[in-house]
């Protein structure tokens, strides 16, 4: 997943405790079958794997050049590790901290989630990044667990429980081929039910392709694969953003925080958007994996894009090395023409290159598949997005966006 918090950070690594081990079987999703990545996720043991975690926790403080330091704990499933380990991941954290302030977030299905959960997670502060898609029927069309049932019931409950506990959580959504076709029932959801103030989504785009690993999805660089039927099209993927658009921009700015909303705004006041995909370059938020691996990207979790294991490389090294320099730099690089003359590139930038399996008009490779339905969003917000930078440039906030139109 791409990260999921309101700033950008200069330097971040996502961490992976238990690998890409869920108790659910999405049928969406792109990490599950990293398990069959040779060499295999192989689950480190007893000290072994503690030395890993120590040494990634004193490399990662070490390496950031700011008073804060973001953890996020990431799946996978990261609950399947024991409270232990994360009490744990506590007390080194504090033994390395020297005076940093340390924040931690974790991103989960919600299911394993108990009392004594919440207690640890109100208690240290943590932030909850909670997957759901909606609505009972949106989310149980593909959020199933291992026997097929639909899971909507139980992370509700889940969530209802954070709310018990005081514990603070976002909504973590993915657009796909089902929920896309009710964008309001969608949104009203997270906003009316759930009351839900910070709402990311993201599209769920896939192809297929047999590998002899017995990876079925597709690489980028895979040509002629056919899409997974539960991908969002472009063209639902802009009216889908533009509908859930309409209803916030006059009843909910600066109540309600949609990741997307606050990313173009972002781009058009020119300033970096708190998530790389909308970001000019790649390359701030790597992942470590259970076993040392650090890749380049979450979405890039291949050999190909390994940038070494922890146990014999230091994070700054493998971060601000050479290949990792390339891959930042070529999501700009590559950028077809087609996009450099785009007038919605400060906001675009191309989106992630994870999904540029496309050719342009004129046949130049590099085009976004979400193009179309980016140019529906961007010309149908443009206007809003024009008053707002107004309003802040004028020193007003934006929500008198809500009034003006
Ligand atoms: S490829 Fe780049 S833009 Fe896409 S998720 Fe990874 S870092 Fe972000
Ligand atoms: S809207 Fe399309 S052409 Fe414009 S920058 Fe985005 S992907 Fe490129």
């Amino acid at each position: 997943m791409s990260t999921a918090y309101p700033f950008a950070r200069p330097l971040y690594v996502m961490a992976k405790p238990a690998g890409a081990r869920c108790n659910l079987r999405c049928e969406y999703c792109y990490y599950l079958e990293k398990q069959s990545l040779d060499p295999p996720q192989s689950s480190l043991k007893g000290r072994e794997s503690e030395r890993v975690w120590e040494r990634y926790i004193r490399d990662y403080i070490e390496l950031q050049q700011t008073p804060d330091v973001l953890f996020t704990w990431h799946g996978g499933e990261p609950m399947l590790r024991s409270l232990d380990f994360y009490r744990q991941v506590i007390r080194l954290q504090q033994y390395y901290g020297r005076g940093k302030r340390i924040s931690n977030s974790i991103q989960t299905n919600g299911l394993l989630l108990t009392p004594e959960w919440c207690r640890f997670l109100h208690d240290e502060g943590w932030l909850v990044g909670i997957s759901i898609d909606g609505t009972r029927e949106q989310h149980d069309a593909y959020r199933r667990d291992a026997q097929g049932r639909g899971t909507w019931e139980r992370v509700v409950q889940a969530i209802r429980m954070l709310d018990e506990y005081g514990v603070e959580w976002n909504a973590m959504a993915t657009a796909n081929h089902v929920n896309a076709q009710d964008p309001l029932g969608f949104y009203r959801f997270f906003r009316d039910e759930l009351h839900c103030r910070y709402l990311q989504v993201t599209p769920v785009v896939e192809r297929f392709k047999e590998h002899s690993d017995g990876r079925r999805l597709a690489h980028l660089f895979d040509e002629d694969c056919p899409l997974a039927s539960f991908s969002i099209r472009p063209e639902e993927w802009g009216r889908f953003m533009c509908s859930i658009f309409d209803e916030w921009v006059r009843h909910d700015v600066g109540e309600v925080f949609v990741q997307l909303f606050d990313a173009t705004l972002a781009g058009w006041m020119g300033v970096a958007p708190g998530v790389c995909v909308y970001a000019e370059e790649c390359g701030h938020a790597a992942v470590m994996e259970q076993n040392g691996d650090v890749y380049s990207c979450d979405h890039f979790v291949f050999p190909e894009y390994r940038l070494g294991n922890i146990r014999t490389h230091g994070l700054p090294e493998m971060l601000y090395g050479a290949k990792q320099n390339r891959f930042s730099r070529l999501k700009k690089e590559a950028l077809p023409r087609q996009c450099r003359q785009c007038e919605w590139l400060k906001a675009c930038h191309g989106e992630c290159p994870r999904l540029r399996f496309l050719h342009t008009a004129d046949g130049e490779p590099g085009l976004n598949y979400l193009c179309a339905g980016y140019r529906i969003f961007f010309q149908h917000v443009a206007p809003f997005m024009d008053y707002m930078r107004g309003e802040l440039l004028a020193g007003r906030p934006a929500s008198g966006v809500m009034r003006a139109f």
